[in-house]
C-alpha cells in the first residue's frame, strides 16, 4: 500500500519540513491538552544529532488517575461503547483518513524521535498504521456472540462485551504502530484508552490523540500520558480501574505488568515481549540469494530494532561459506549508516546514545566469547547513536549474543548438521515470537513448522504478512496476538446471558 497522498520528497524538502516542524509537549486527557500535575518534564533527544527536541510533560500516578478517570467517565456515558457499530466504524475510517493527510508530520514525528529512516516511515509504518485502523475499524460489525443448544424454556446468549478502560503500553522502535496495534482493536471493541507511549519517541502519539479527536472521537476515549516507564507506565498497570493491559516492551518489563496485575486488581494482561527469532537455512534451499536477502533485511531492517528480528542465522554447515560472503556483499551494499531524513538510507542511528552503548557491549562480548566479525563491529565516525551493521561468525547456541536479545543491527552465523541440530538449536531459548525456514523439500518444511516454537513460522520468506495474520509470540516473547480479527475479540469479554422464558 503507498499513501496517495504524499508526495515524493528529497533530502531536502524532508529537511525543511523537519525545521518547520512544532512539537505538542503536555499530556492529552478528556480531550485536551493538559500539563503534568506536578509540572515535571523530560527531555526527548534526535539520536542522530544528539539534540534535545522538546522538553516532554512527565506524566505521574496523579495523571495517569486523571486519565484512568476520563476514560471511565466516557466509558460508563456509553458515548463509545454503546455507539451503533457502523457509527463507531465512521469515526475510525474518519481516523486513517486523517493520518493520511497527515502522513508527512507524522512520518517526521518518529524519524526525529527515533532515528528510523524516513523511506521505512513513509513505506512501512504509516501504511500499515492506516491499514491497522481500517481492518480493525472493519471488524466491528463482524463481533458476534452465539446461543447455545439448551432445554426448552431457556434461552442462552453468549455475548462479547468490551472490558471498560484498557491500558496500553507502547515501545519506541515503531512508535505509532505499536501504539495503534493496540488501540485500533481496543477502540474497535468499544473500550477507552489510556495509552502511555515509550518515554525514548513520545511525540507522534499525542498527534494521534488530537487527529482521533478532529474525527469524531468523543472526549476521554482516548488519552495519552507520556511519562517514565517506571512511574507513568507502573501506576497505569496498577491501576484498579483499568480493566485490561497490554503491553509490547521487553520481556523483563513484561514480566514486572504481570506483577502488577496480581498486586492489583487482576487485570487482564497482554504481552508483546522480546525474541530471538532463528532464520534457518538447510542445504537443498533453493535460492540461497533470496534466502541470503530475506536474512539480511531480518537482521538490519529497523536498526534491528525488531522484535521478530532474525539474529540467529541458523545455517547448514555445507553452505555457511557461501551464506556468510554473499550476505557481506549484499549487506554493505544496502545497510550504509546514513541520515534518516534522506529517502536513501536504509540504517540510521539506534533509539539512544544509551541503547548504542549496550549494543556495543555485545560486540565486545561476541569477541570475547570467541565468534568471528565478519562485518561492522564497531561504531562509525562522527555524531550520533550509529553502530555498523554486524555478523558474526562461527558462533555457538551458548554465546550471549546468540541467547540474549541485542535489539540492534546484529547478526550471528551458527553452523549446523541437518534439521535435526537445525530444530534443537532454534528451540534451544526462552523466546519464541517467530522462525523462518528456507528448504526445498515440502517435507523437511512441513516437519520444521509443526516443531519450531514460535507463535509465527515462515517458510521460504520472512516478516511477510498482511492483517489477517495473528501476530505474537510463545514462551518469553509473551501470550498476546496483534493483528488479525482475534485482536479485537481480545478486547472483548464473554458474557452468558442465561434466559428463562417459560
Ligand atoms: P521496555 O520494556 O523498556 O519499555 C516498553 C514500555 O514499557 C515503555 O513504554 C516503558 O516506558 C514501559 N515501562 C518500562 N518500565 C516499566 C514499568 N516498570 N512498569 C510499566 N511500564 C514500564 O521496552 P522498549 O525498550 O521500549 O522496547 C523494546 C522491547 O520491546 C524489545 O524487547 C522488543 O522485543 C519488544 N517488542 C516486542 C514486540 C512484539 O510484538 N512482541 C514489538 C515491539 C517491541
Amino acid at each position: 500500500m503507498h499513501l496517495a497522498k504524499l508526495p515524493d520528497l528529497d533530502k531536502a524538502a524532508w529537511v525543511s519540513r523537519a525545521a518547520a516542524l512544532g512539537f505538542e509537549t503536555r499530556l492529552f486527557i478528556d480531550g485536551a491538552f493538559v500539563d503534568a500535575a506536578d509540572g515535571g518534564r523530560f527531555a526527548t533527544v534526535n539520536p542522530a544529532t544528539g539534540e534535545t527536541l522538546a522538553e516532554m510533560s512527565a506524566g505521574t500516578g496523579a495523571d495517569i488517575d486523571r486519565a484512568v478517570a476520563a476514560a471511565r467517565r466516557a466509558y460508563k456515558s456509553g458515548v463509545w461503547s454503546k455507539l451503533a457499530p457502523r457509527d463507531r466504524m465512521a469515526v475510525l475510517y474518519r481516523f486513517a483518513d486523517l493520518i493520511e493527510d497527515n502522513a508527512a508530520e507524522l512520518a517526521l514525528l518518529d524519524t526525529l524521535d527515533m532515528g528510523k529512516p524516513i523511506a521505512d516511515m513513509v513505506g512501512v509504518d504509516l501504511p500499515e498504521v492506516v491499514k491497522t485502523i481500517r481492518f480493525m475499524a472493519e471488524c466491528i460489525d463482524k463481533i458476534d456472540g452465539k446461543v447455545t443448544a439448551t432445554e426448552a424454556g431457556v434461552l442462552h446468549c453468549v455475548l462479547r462485551e468490551p472490558f471498560g478502560v484498557v491500558g496500553a503500553i507502547s515501545p519506541w522502535n515503531y512508535p505509532l504502530l505499536m501504539a495503534v496495534w493496540k488501540i485500533a482493536p481496543a477502540l474497535a471493541a468499544g473500550n477507552t484508552v489510556v495509552l502511555k507511549p515509550a518515554e525514548q519517541a513520545p511525540l507522534s502519539c499525542l498527534r494521534l490523540a488530537a487527529l482521533f479527536v478532529e474525527a469524531g472521537g468523543p472526549p476521554g476515549v482516548l488519552n495519552v500520558v507520556n511519562g517514565l516507564g517506571e512511574v507513568a507506565g507502573r501506576a497505569l498497570a496498577l491501576h484498579p480501574d483499568v480493566a485490561k493491559v497490554s503491553f509490547t516492551g521487553s520481556t523483563e518489563v513484561g514480566k514486572l505488568i504481570l506483577q502488577y496485575a496480581g498486586l492489583s486488581n487482576m487485570k487482564q494482561v497482554a504481552l508483546e515481549c522480546g525474541g530471538k527469532s532463528p532464520q534457518i537455512v538447510l542445504a537443498d534451499v533453493s535460492d540461497l540469494e533470496r534466502a541470503v536477502t530475506s536474512a539480511v533485511n531480518g537482521i538490519f531492517g529497523n536498526q534491528g530494532e525488531v522484535c521478530n528480528a532474525g539474529s540467529r542465522m541458523i545455517v547448514d554447515r555445507k553452505i555457511a561459506g557461501d551464506f556468510v560472503d554473499l550476505f557481506k556483499a549484499q549487506a554493505q551494499a544496502a545497510f550504509v549508516p546514513g541520515d534518516p531524513l534522506d529517502p536513501a538510507t536504509r540504517l540510521g542511528p539506534l533509539v539512544t546514545e544509551e541503547h548504542k552503548g549496550r549494543v556495543l557491549g555485545y560486540l565486545q562480548a561476541g569477541r570475547d566469547e570467541g565468534a568471528r566479525v565478519v562485518m561492522g563491529g564497531d561504531a562509525p565516525d562522527g555524531q550520533g547513536a550509529y553502530v555498523n551493521p554486524t555478523l558474526f561468525s562461527d558462533a555457538t547456541p551458548s554465546m550471549r549474543i546468540v541467547r540474549e536479545e541485542i535489539f540492534g543491527p546484529v547478526g550471528a552465523v551458527i553452523a549446523v548438521d541437518g534439521p535435526d541440530e537445525a530444530i534443537a538449536v532454534a528451540n534451544d531459548t526462552i523466546y519464541g515470537l517467530a522462525a523462518g525456514i528456507w528448504t526445498s523439500n515440502i517435507d523437511t518444511a512441513l516437519r520444521l513448522v509443526r516443531e519450531i516454537e514460535a507463535g509465527v513460522v515462515w517458510v521460504n520468506s520472512f516478516d511477510e504478512g498482511d492483517m489477517t495474520q495473528p501476530f505474537g509470540g510463545w514462551k518469553q516473547s509473551g501470550n498476546a496476538r496483534d493483528k488479525c480479527f482475534d485482536s479485537v475479540v481480545s478486547y472483548t469479554q464473554t458474557k452468558s446471558a442465561w434466559i428463562r422464558h417459560r
